[in-house]
């Protein structure tokens, strides 16, 4: 900091001195930068590419083992369904049958954690199996069911499949397939949650390789080649499998990952309190100066840019009471339309307000178009069975997927049934499929997190209104009285 009692030529020679340090900073920091490009060449170049990476040695690769299950042993988490096999509820008797609602429950687990934050899928666990705590238990379930026990979860194909998975277990006769190759062969399940299952619940002797364990081996054996290349991904199974205790496949694979998510994280590692830092290649190279930081590896990969899509969303909203005033606020005996999503494609038959696909930002008289035409030539809305009593533009709102980003304009219209006809027209066959639900039984179904946000807007809507109109009805009342 410079003192305010410096003189002008002071300031000067300060100032040409910090554009010295600026120079000498930068210069460091391109040295550095030649220096991790040159260690990565030299990776490379010492692996002989990418299909050439060393193999763990021996020695390597049992004090690997033996310093990691140590380590997890004293410091693993405790969720739900690392349960030991005796702690789980078990609804069998004999230790066969315990290995198959264990591997139901790390099934189950490693499907929800898929894409999910643990403290996200703890509660959705714990409720998952309160209501089918074993495979035929949910092997009896509808898809309805499921995807409201799974809503707000996301990636609803996951959900779908651990369905398919069940009903297709339990029509082979119930018995949970214990290998890598034969649990492969059931609908949804790859080859990751293959050897989490095998190795966890059956003690075979498989790896298991997530985003955490591409990041520990890249780490350990400081291979800079793009993680996304299937070659690349080959090759972390490979060396993956090398590791695996064969004694304690399932506890090594957890601890391995159990690694990656707290100790070895993406951008502060904790390398000083890590089990196998004398094993790290990465660590080593830092220590050597030839490397800035660990976290240089695994490569960075550009983010693929992610689609923009644009929805033109209506919330339809149909009262019955005659005193359209009360009902319109009261949301309690109001029905709302709901439209079923295709089998297939994104949010696959999931319920959903009606939705028109936009080429890209549209105008509200062009949404509104498109709108009354879906709404007539899709569900026939038949206009002399009831009057418009508003259409508002709420506003919009923005959904994101992993590739999509879905910038949803939404409205509301409020129809009123004239006595004993009917709005809608549309048959069964005409569209997937359509229903009616009441306001109140809106909270307690399962919607994606989209169509939840919709909602909220047009309830958070609702309040507004009704907090501007109650004035003018408590002066109405005490006029009155
Ligand atoms: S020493 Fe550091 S970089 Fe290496 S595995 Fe451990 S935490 Fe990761």
């Amino acid at each position: 900091m410079v003192s305010s009692s410096s003189s002008p030529s002071s300031s000067l020679t300060l100032s040409w001195s910090s554009m010295d340090q600026k120079k000498k900073q930068q210069a460091k920091r391109k040295k550095t930068r030649e220096v991790v490009n040159q260690t990565r060449s030299t990776t490379i170049a010492l692996c002989g590419g990418v299909g050439d990476i060393e193999d763990f040695c021996k020695e390597d690769t049992l004090e690997i083992r033996s310093s990691l299950l140590c380590w997890y042993d004293q410091n693993q988490r405790v969720f739900p369904w690392r349960k030991q096999t005796t702690e789980i509820e078990s609804y069998n008797d004999d230790k066969e049958d315990e290995s198959c609602d264990r591997a139901y429950a790390v099934w189950v687990s490693e499907v929800m954690l898929q894409q999910t934050r643990v403290a996200t899928v703890i509660d959705y666990y714990n409720r998952w199996m309160e209501k089918w705590p074993t495979i035929n238990h949910l092997a009896q379930a509808s898809q309805e069911e499921v995807n409201q026990m799974w809503a707000g979860l996301g990636y609803y194909r996951r959900a779908r499949f651990l369905l398919e998975g069940a009903k297709m277990i339990v029509e082979k006769g119930g018995e949970f397939p214990q290998t890598v190759s034969t649990l492969r062969k059931i609908k949804g399940i790859g080859d990751y949650t293959a050897g989490a299952i095998a190795s966890i619940a059956f003690y075979e002797a498989v790896p298991v390789v997530d985003g955490n364990v591409i990041r520990v081996i890249a780490r350990l054996k400081a291979i800079s080649a793009n993680p996304k290349e299937s070659t690349t991904i080959k090759i972390f199974w490979k060396l993956a499998g090398q590791l695996v205790d064969a004694c304690r496949p399932g506890d090594f694979n957890q601890a391995l990952m159990e690694l990656g998510a707290t100790i070895c994280s993406p951008t502060s590692p904790g390398c000083s309190i890590c089990p196998v830092a004398g094993q790290c290649r990465a660590l080593q190279l830092c220590q050597s100066h030839k490397l800035e930081s660990v976290t240089d590896y695994p490569a960075k990969v550009v983010k693929l840019k992610q689609r923009l899509d644009f929805w033109a969303v209506c919330v339809v909203e149909i009262l019955e009471h005659n005193n359209v005033d009360i009902q319109k606020e009261s949301n309690e005996k109001n029905k709302f339309l709901f439209v079923k999503r295709p089998d297939e494609g994104l949010l696959a038959g999931l319920w959903e307000f009606p939705s028109v696909s936009l080429k890209g930002e549209a105008n509200l008289a062009t949404r509104r178009q498109m709108m009354d035409k879906y709404l007539k030539n899709f569900f026939k809305l038949n206009t002399d069975e009831c009057t418009i009593v508003s259409r508002e533009d709420i506003g919009e709102c923005v959904h994101i997927f992993t590739h999509i980003r879905l910038k949803m304009f939404v409205e509301l219209i409020v129809l009123h049934q004239k006595g004993g006809g009917r709005v809608f027209h549309a048959k069964k066959e005409d569209i997937s499929a359509w229903k009616y639900v009441d306001g109140d039984s809106i909270d307690s179904m399962g919607l994606t997190s989209g169509v939840r946000k919709v909602y909220n807007m047009i309830q958070q809507c609702k309040r507004e209104q009704s907090l501007e109109n109650q004035p003018r009805r408590t002066r109405k009342r005490s006029r009155r009285s």
